[in-house]
């Protein structure tokens, strides 16, 4: 199943209908190459409505389907995500996210929180530096 089919399906199973604009939204963020800006997603649907951007993009993050990483300049990047719960080594130099999974920092977390009387709805980690590829020359 495509990206964009399975986006469909778990939005409609949250009470989202399928619209064409929201469709081609999916479609764009497919086709990404690189992490992207809302604000270029945008530039690349000019027909779209800013509001169905957004909201599709916020959508997408909170089913876990969209990786958000806020980078260093203050600018928010996304690109599509491999699956469940996740952290990010993100590269300073060109810009890519790598995912990981650590359940026992997941769990250090929670204790954290519950040492606190927070209550946790979320986090997120993310580790900035150089990816092997760039600090090994190429690209
Ligand atoms: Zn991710
Ligand atoms: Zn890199
Ligand atoms: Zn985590």
């Amino acid at each position: 199943m495509s990206f964009t089919e399975l986006a469909n399906a778990r939005l409609e199973t949250i009470g989202f209908r399928s619209t064409a604009p929201r469709r081609a939204v999916l479609r764009a963020i497919e086709s990404a190459s690189a992490p992207f800006t809302v604000e270029e997603l945008l530039e690349s649907l000019p027909g779209v409505g800013r509001a169905t951007v957004f909201r599709t993009v916020k959508l997408l993050h909170e089913l876990d389907l969209l990786c958000r990483v806020p980078l260093e300049d203050g600018s928010i990047r996304y690109q599509l995500s491999e699956g469940e719960h996740h952290h990010h080594l993100v590269c300073r130099r060109c810009g890519q996210f790598t995912e990981f999974t650590d359940l026992e920092l997941d769990a250090r977390i929670q204790e954290q929180a519950r040492a606190h009387g927070f209550t946790l709805e979320g986090h997120a980690v993310e580790l900035y530096g150089v990816c092997r590829s760039c600090a090994a020359g190429g690209l």
